[in-house]
């Protein structure tokens, strides 16, 4: 992140109660349980009539100088009509972190899942073991993938991955992980590959890791300016897609499946802050003490 001189409320994940409303909405009221996903967008527009709510013409990203970020007492949501999801649930309710990761992670993993054509039958490669990669295990599993490979090296998130539905892990890094997916493919490569790290060796791995005709779903911001290995991924005829997940559009596919309990991306969070354990619970996520910190109330 660039320093800034006044400061910025940071966090763009949220679940909350409504306090007020303004005078042009319709569709929330005071009270309602909503979901915030990390975007705010108007939900009328011709990009959010297609889906790609966050190509909103009037949509943008929480947490800049412009429009603060969630990690505060209240925040103002902008758009609250196209932007805010009401939940038919209390907000005492145990579903609460799962529900959360429909603003960003869930949702995020399952753009991944989507852009790099999951679907059933198919096998899987996941590369990073951090929040998005472990959630795009549950979307792989949940779009019908019969094999999913995480690529990942931290024992603790392996194990959850396992419990999502990965089926194998690949600890290796660089030539040596591109080898032993070949390895588990009879050769071949995975027909999806969900980057969701965004480093130029991730996105080598991932690009360098699918199979011809495969499809690659970048979700990881990306460190790097241009998509290597333009070469191989041309005669391999695979496909490079995504960008920042649509989130908004997703949560009515994703939510029944975590209201029954079908899917629990919300055990990605291990650890649980106040307000002033911020800084802390970054400085955890930093030294991979944390997967992924919640702050609550
Ligand atoms: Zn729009």
């Amino acid at each position: 992140m660039e320093p800034t001189e006044a400061g910025v409320v940071m966090g763009h994940e949220a679940v909350g109660v409504v306090e007020s409303v303004g005078s042009d909405v319709r569709t929330v009221k005071r009270g309602d349980l909503v979901v915030m996903p990390f975007a705010w967008s108007d939900g009328a527009c011709e990009f959010c009539r297609e889906g790609l709510h966050t190509s909103c013409l009037h949509g943008g990203f929480f947490g800049n100088l412009q429009v603060a970020g969630a990690q505060a007492e209240v925040v103002r949501v902008p758009l609250a009509d196209g932007t805010l999801y009401a939940l038919p649930v209390g907000s005492d309710d145990a579903l609460l972190p799962s529900l959360l990761t429909l603003s960003d992670v869930m949702g995020t993993g399952h753009h991944a899942a989507v852009a790099a054509r999951v679907g059933p039958g198919k096998t899987v490669a996941v590369v990073g073991d951090g929040a998005v990669g472990l959630c795009g295990v549950i979307a792989a599993r949940r779009l019908g993938a019969e094999r999913v490979i995480i690529m990942g090296r931290h024992p603790d998130r392996i194990a959850l991955a396992r419990e999502f539905g990965a089926t194998d892990v690949v600890s290796e890094r660089g030539e040596e992980a591109v080898e032993r997916v070949r390895e588990l493919t009879g050769g071949l490569g995975a027909h999806s590959v969900l980057e969701c790290v965004g480093s130029e060796q991730a996105t080598l791995t991932a690009v360098s890791i699918a199979r011809p005709g495969g499809a690659v779903g970048r979700v990881g911001v990306p460190h790097y300016e241009t998509i290597p290995a333009a070469q191989p991924t041309f005669y391999n005829n695979v496909t490079v897609s995504g960008g920042p997940a649509p989130v908004r559009a997703y949560i009515g596919e994703l939510l029944p499946d975590v209201l029954e309990g079908r899917i629990e991306p919300g055990r990605v969070f291990d650890r649980v802050v106040g307000l002033e354990g911020v800084p802390d619970g970054y400085r955890a996520m930093n030294e991979r003490e944390a997967l992924k910190v919640m702050v609550g109330p």
